[in-house]
């Protein structure tokens, strides 16, 4: 899923219990439940696989984008009084972003060894649980992704 849908998945475990630890490591776990819905953008992958070299540099704009709009609907949050930052939302927030910064960090500074690639290996594995080839059409990747950035704000204000 994009940061928006784990962060505010983080958000909604970190204010569910008082424990950081807690809420970091179901943080953890949730993201790669979350990963294992497909979600993934045809569009977009092609758009930054085009065999120019630039691949690298369209994901850092898609991650910034992504992790922009999830600090924007935080701010919200927070000026509307509906969010208090405590230990177990940032460690919340802090478990569902970092399975994704883990890798992305290996691949922007091009650390490889056995562990990187075991864990990409698992990674793109989950991806692939319920569909296999991973990207599916801008179609059914909006509703998908939208319905987890709504479902995880009207949880989090619900409860
Ligand atoms: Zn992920």
């Amino acid at each position: 899923m994009y940061q928006v849908v784990h962060g505010l998945s983080g958000v909604l475990i970190g204010s569910q219990t008082n424990n950081p630890v807690i809420a970091f490591i179901l943080g953890v776990v949730s993201h790669f439940i979350l990963d294992a819905i497909p979600h993934d953008s045809l569009e977009i992958h092609n758009w930054q696989d085009n065999g120019r070299g630039e691949k690298m540099k369209k994901f850092v704009l898609e991650a910034s984008l992504d992790l922009f709009l999830f600090l924007s609907i935080i701010l919200i949050l927070i000026y509307t009084d509906k969010l208090k930052i405590n230990m177990p939302v940032v460690a919340g927030v802090t478990g569902t972003l970092l399975p994704d910064y883990v890798w992305a960090v290996a691949e922007l500074f091009k650390i490889k060894n056995t562990v990187t690639d075991k864990y990409k290996q698992f990674h793109n594995w989950v991806h692939g649980i319920f569909y296999k080839p991973v990207y599916l059409p801008g179609k059914y990747v909006i509703p998908i992704q939208l319905g987890g950035v709504i479902f995880f704000i009207l949880l989090y204000l619900l409860l």
